[in-house]
């Protein structure tokens, strides 16, 4: 019998692009209540972003390239073995070699695996942000970094969609406080849309679907798998970002599965829109990719050994850009205008409005339609020229007057 050997290989740059390539919230309204301020000393912050984000910008690529070509899968997650290949196929690419993660200790965090974007080693906050892109207050000491009350929530430089996101955590030695109030913090996802309570729950007792392990006000955890305050204690998150239709109508909500210490406490929990303290808020389109948040409670929780791999087809790094710094690209150039709408610039071309994403300080793509857009700062730091490009070419557009 003549083995069949299905359906041929389908080139990477036709298959079927995955809902992220789509540019489902443009021209909605209000994406929701982050709102990027316009207070950023990007003169004393300017340089060392800078610094970071290039860094990261070549990490990421180094990442991207070492999973790219045949490897992506067709669509994430599956819905059924790729069809690109049949049983036991010879020329099935083999899946990247991954270096595991090391288990942590009380005395000391373990190491990540090799292919995971490190967001905090216990040296510093470079990866991290104040809510509007201004240094983060919270403090770094002995290889952890512990939230300085009052000081706000802090948030991730660059975007995360569907990702796999490791965390520690310790709520204080010294409890103080009870129910909510007692070791407070929070893991968010969607920038600061959808909650893992952080809490210290153990021998403290609250609603069940505010304690730790809980989907802030959604979903219990499945058992109560708690350390004493003081002690370090584990989450493995796999986040699967909600997606959105064209007309901002929801396809698929955003799910998480939790595992506390090792501990299965939520599995694939479907969310019913944003976590909130008194409602349950339905959804507003929001873009696939946002930053990852940490809650001010309130409580010095503090944190170490964070990392995240993200999941999917390889795509480009994504970062949030403070407000201030996309205010200086708003303008006019030739015949593409540029303009901000609230986290997010977009482009006017060809009659078109793109909504743009930022790869770098100063690089941006749109998914819709392959649009490069970099913009060229002088020495002096003003914008008035940037390199444009539709699939292919450079052109260069000046700033009108
Ligand atoms: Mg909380």
């Amino acid at each position: 019998m003549v083995c069949n050997k299905g359906p041929a290989p389908v080139p990477q740059h036709v298959a079927k692009p995955p809902l992220s390539q789509t540019d489902p919230s443009f021209s909605l309204p209000d994406n929701g209540p982050c709102v990027l301020g316009t207070q950023t000393t990007l003169n004393r912050t300017g340089s060392s972003m800078k610094q970071t984000l290039l860094w990261q910008s070549m990490v990421g690529l180094l990442l991207t390239a070492a999973v790219s070509g045949l490897w992506a899968q067709m669509e994430f997650p599956p819905t059924g073995p790729d069809p690109r290949w049949i049983p036991h196929d010879r020329n099935q690419p083999r899946p990247p070699i991954v270096t595991p993660p090391t288990p942590s200790t009380q005395a000391e965090p373990g190491r990540p695996p090799s292919d995971a974007i490190v967001l905090f080693d216990g040296k510093d906050l470079s990866a991290w942000c104040a809510m509007d892109g201004s240094p983060s207050r919270w403090v770094v000491r002995d290889g952890y970094m512990e939230c300085t009350p009052g000081s706000g929530y802090i948030r991730t430089r660059r975007s995360f969609g569907d990702c796999q996101l490791h965390i520690e955590w310790a709520a204080p030695a010294k409890p103080s406080g009870s129910g909510q109030g007692r070791g407070n913090s929070g893991l968010f996802f969607g920038l600061n849309r959808y909650e893992v309570q952080i809490l210290d729950s153990y021998e403290n007792e609250t609603y069940a679907d505010g304690q730790a392990g809980a989907i802030y006000g959604q979903y219990a955890p499945l058992v109560n798998a708690s350390l004493p305050p003081g002690q370090w204690q584990t989450y493995d998150v796999i986040y699967l970002a909600p997606r959105f239709d064209a007309e901002g109508r929801l396809l698929s909500p955003a799910r998480l599965t939790v595992f506390h210490n090792g501990v299965l406490v939520q599995y694939h929990a479907p969310l019913t829109g944003p976590t909130d303290w008194i409602n349950r808020e339905p959804y507003r389109p929001h873009p696939e990719k946002l930053p990852i948040s940490l809650q001010d409670h309130g409580n010095p929780v503090r944190f170490r050994n964070i990392w995240v791999r993200e999941l999917g087809p390889p795509s480009k790094p994504e970062y949030m850009l403070p407000a201030s710094l996309l205010d200086r690209y708003v303008g006019t150039y030739d015949q593409i205008t540029i303009a901000r709408d609230g986290d997010f610039l977009t482009a006017r071309i060809g009659g078109k409005t793109l909504r743009l994403y930022a790869e770098s300080e100063t690089r941006f793509f749109a998914k819709s339609t392959d649009v490069v857009i970099e913009f060229k700062p002088g020495p002096d730091g003003q914008v008035q020229e940037l390199v444009w490009s539709v699939g292919e070419g450079a052109n260069v557009a000046k700033r009108r007057r």
